[in-house]
Order: structure tokens, then C-alpha cells, then sequence
């Protein structure tokens, strides 16, 4: 509804340029609420001697023309309803002078690994939805940098993040519901690069209320360094419009203006080529196991697979009870030791061991075999690494390590999957290896991972493989 409005905004600012947009003379509120408003993003500007040559820059006016220039408003340094109505839009509390700014020296970051913390959580949500969330968040910027975000629980660390309502000891107090949403400030120590969250909002994960996912992404671009656009549509817009975070996309201009900090992404990013669009492409597909057998890709969910054959376009699918009778449907890990050529299936405290589709004696056994303590119940994701011939099996939040050499759990596992795995999520489905990359998945995204450079390079979706992109 947001954006609607705002482009009916821009949309009547354009078509009603002439006869001039009419000026507020009797609002006396308005007329407070407008200098506030300009006092609290516009009041930091400086001259850089090419703008508004002829306005004195610092009279109410002259901030009032810098502000309808900045929205693209009609600049007529006077009040009027379209004006008034941006004005009243909830947005971010960063100043929007920063494009404007004469100082000489950007702050960034003089590192790429990045430390965050988060202080407090709101009461809106679930915890577990706000780290993801926030994770999330920093993807968004990692993924086109060479930035690499590590959440901590302790010491300190670069970013804070903190939920907080009112005065809140930075001299920026909240103000209630709505209006000011959030702030963050640029990198540096101390109080520098931290993003704080007004309480006083409604945060959630979906369109109602505020979006904590989209004021998250955008606040962190603050606290890399980014200044406010004026491109609408850009994530560094300073009002919020909501979108749909499920295809959230940095614009080109949020892309250029990282990138002028940090760089690009150091790793060339693989495309996976689509291939022919095939009938089981469906943005809500997941998968609960995930393998590569004998040179294909295997896709299981239910008491059905898909095999992919890389150097095919074709993707045919199967009932899993065709190729291997003896399984239950709904396998929940799946992974193949080439080396042996087997293959491996995990339901439950179960599992099974194939020779291509002929089980080998003695299956099903207990998982507990492997070494996993008797609180593990089940297994969420497993897969075999050619490089250290380990198998790596994911529960919950930890992983552990199977040597396949001598058939042991390693020592030092389980390990947590945040801290090996940066920028990967709790919980994962199904995960496999395929030309140095890592793909897990989860729901309907998937995590390509890259062993080398040890981040998440990509959030792709899950059906992807299966010759599914955005045009189908
Ligand atoms: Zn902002
Ligand atoms: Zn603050």
C-alpha cells in the first residue's frame, strides 16, 4: 500500500506540475511537523557550492527545497500537500544529506570479516525468526561484496543491533509508533556501525506491520557506509515500501554504491544455466533430501525423486519405491561415498545402505552406529566431501564429522553450523556437493556455499536445478 501511495504521489506531483502545487498556509501543526521532520534529516547539510547556488541552504526554505528536490517533488521551497504527504511517510532516521556531504573521507570498514551482535530481541516476533531475519539481512550485502558477516554471542563486535524504544542514550530518541522506524550509524567504533530498532514499531517477517527483514537490509547499508537515494525503488531509499522479501532484489543503484566501498564479490559467480522449463517447477518445491549418485543429481521428497543428469536439460521424475523397494517414503538425508559407490538413505533413527539399488546386508540399522549421541534423533542433512573424504551430517544446529577412512566420528563435533558455515541457516533439509560448492537447501531456498572461500555466495531457489528460474 506504501508504494502505491508514494507513486501516486509522484505520479500527481508530475501530471499537476502546472497549475503549482498548492501551498499550505493555515496548517500550523503541519507546519511543525514539517520542521521537525526537516531538523531531524535535513539539518546536517552542508555546501558543496553545486546545489541551490542561489538558496540560502539554511533557512527553513532552503531545506524544504533540498528535501523536494531529494523526492522529486517540485522544488517550490514551500509547503504543499504533496510534500506534507511524503513527509509523513515512516522511514528511516538517518539524515538524507548525505549525498551532500563535503567530507572528504567515506567511513568504511578497513576489513571484510565482520562481527555482529544482537543485543536484545523484539517481543513481536520469535527469536529464532529474528536471527534469521537479520542474517538474512546481512546476505543481501555480502553477496555482492567480499564482506563476510559472523554472528558472536559475546566480546565485541562490529555491528550491535538492538530493539529500543524512546531515548535510548544516542541524543536520536524514537518517536512511538511509526514515523522514524530505525536508525544505524556508519562504520567505526564504538556506537559507529550500529543499528538500532525502534521498539516502538511492529516488527514482523510478512506485510503487515513493519517489515524487519527490508528496515534491516537497509540499516546495515547504513552501517557499511551507505548514504540515503533517491532512487525510488532502491533499498537506500529513505521511506519504507514494503515489498515482498521472498524476491527481494538489490537495485543497481544499491549494487554501485557497495561496490564503490568494498569492491565486488572476489569469486566469479557460476550461473546455473536454466534449462528447459519442466512441469515440476513451483516456488513452493522443497526437498527433504538432496544427493549425487553415480554422476547425477537425485532430489527426493515424499515417495518421489527427480534425477538430473548435469550435462542434461532433461529431469525426469520417479517414484523412489521403483528404484529401491525396500525405502519408506519421506527420506530425510541422503549422501553417496563414490569411493565405494554407495549410497546412503536416513529416515528417523534409521538408515540404509545401497549398492546402487541393492541393499547391502544386515540394513536398516541404527544411526547411533555412526557415533551420534543417543539425543539425536534423526538426521536433517547428510553429505559426503570428495576432498576430505569426511561426511558431514547436519542436526539442528550443529554438524558433526565422519571419517569414511576409519569409520569414526571425529573429535571436537558436534560443531555449530553458524560458525563453520557463515551465513548458513539452522535447520537445513538436504544438502550436496557439486564443483566445489556446498548446496543446501531450506523450504524453498537454497544455499550455495562455496568450501573455498567458506560464505554463502548465493541464495538460489530450490527447484533451480530443475531448469526452473524467475520466468517459470
Ligand atoms: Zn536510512
Ligand atoms: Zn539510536
Amino acid at each position: 500500500m506504501k508504494s502505491v501511495s508514494l507513486l501516486l504521489v509522484i505520479y500527481l506531483t508530475v501530471s499537476d506540475a502546472f497549475p503549482a502545487a498548492r501551498e499550505i498556509k493555515d496548517g500550523h501543526d503541519s507546519m511543525q511537523m514539517a520542521k521537525e521532520y526537516l531538523k531531524k534529516h535535513y539539518t546536517l547539510a552542508t555546501d558543496d557550492g553545486k546545489h541551490f547556488r542561489h538558496q540560502n541552504r539554511d533557512t527553513y526554505s532552503g531545506k524544504l527545497r533540498q528535501m523536494q528536490e531529494f523526492f522529486g517533488l517540485e522544488v517550490t521551497g514551500k509547503l504543499d500537500n504533496e510534500t506534507l504527504e511524503v513527509m509523513r511517510q515512516p522511514r528511516c532516521g538517518v539524515t538524507d544529506m548525505g549525498k551532500y556531504s563535503t567530507f572528504p573521507r567515506r567511513p568504511v570498514w578497513k576489513k571484510t570479516e565482520l562481527t555482529y551482535r544482537i543485543l536484545n530481541y523484539t517481543p513481536d516476533m520469535e527469536q529464532s525468526d529474528v536471527d534469521s531475519v537479520i542474517e538474512k539481512a546481512f546476505l543481501v550485502w555480502s553477496q555482492v561484496t567480499p564482506l563476510i558477516f559472523t554472528k558472536i554471542h559475546g566480546g565485541t563486535a562490529d555491528i550491535y543491533i538492538s530493539f529500543v524504544a524512546g531515548y535510548h542514550e544516542d541524543f536520536e530518541p524514537f518517536d512511538g509508533p511509526s514515523g522514524t522506524l530505525a536508525h544505524a550509524y556508519p562504520p567505526g567504533d564504538g556506537l559507529l556501525g550500529d543499528a538500532h530498532f525502534d521498539e516502538d514499531e511492529n516488527w514482523t517477517k510478512g506485510s503487515d506491520g513493519t517489515n524487519l527483514f527490508l528496515v534491516a537490509a537497509h540499516e546495515f547499508g547504513h552501517s557499511l557506509g551507505l548514504h540515503h537515494s533517491n532512487v525510488f525503488g532502491a533499498l537506500m531509499y529513505p521511506n519504507y515500501v514494503y515489498s515482498d522479501p521472498d524476491h527481494f532484489q538489490l537495485s543497481q543503484d544499491d549494487i554501485s554504491g557497495i561496490q564503490d566501498l568494498y569492491g565486488a564479490a572476489t569469486y566469479p559467480i557460476p550461473p546455473i544455466k536454466p534449462t528447459n522449463p519442466t512441469t515440476t517447477c513451483n516456488r513452493r518445491m522443497t526437498f527433504s533430501a538432496v544427493t549425487t549418485f553415480r554422476g547425477e543429481i537425485l532430489f527426493f521428497k515424499d515417495k518421489m525423486f527427480w534425477r538430473k543428469i548435469p550435462s542434461s536439460s532433461e529431469v525426469r521424475s520417479y517414484s523412489v519405491l521403483s528404484f529401491w523397494p525396500s525405502l519408506p517414503s519421506g527420506i530425510e538425508a541422503a549422501y553417496e561415498n563414490p569411493a565405494t559407490d554407495q549410497i546412503y538413505f536416513f529416515k528417523g533413527s534409521k538408515y540404509w545402505a545401497f549398492s546402487g539399488t541393492d541393499m547391502l546386508e544386515g540394513y536398516p540399522k541404527n544411526i547411533h552406529r555412526f557415533g551420534f549421541p543417543s539425543s539425536v534423533k534423526k538426521i536433517d542433512a547428510a553429505v559426503y566431501d570428495e576432498v576430505t573424504e569426511k561426511t558431514y551430517f547436519f542436526v539442528e544446529n550443529k554438524y558433526w564429522s565422519y571419517n569414511e577412512r576409519t569409520k569414526t566420528m571425529e573429535k571436537g563435533f558436534p560443531k555449530h553450523i553458524v560458525g563453520d558455515f557463515p551465513g548458513l541457516v539452522q535447520n537445513i533439509q538436504a544438502v550436496f556437493q557439486s564443483d566445489g560448492f556446498l548446496y543446501f537447501f531450506k523450504g524453498k531456498w537454497q544455499y550455495e556455499f562455496s568450501t573455498t572461500f567458506k560464505r554463502v555466495m548465493r541464495i538460489l531457489r530450490t527447484d533451480s536445478w530443475l531448469g526452473c528460474n524467475d520466468e517459470n
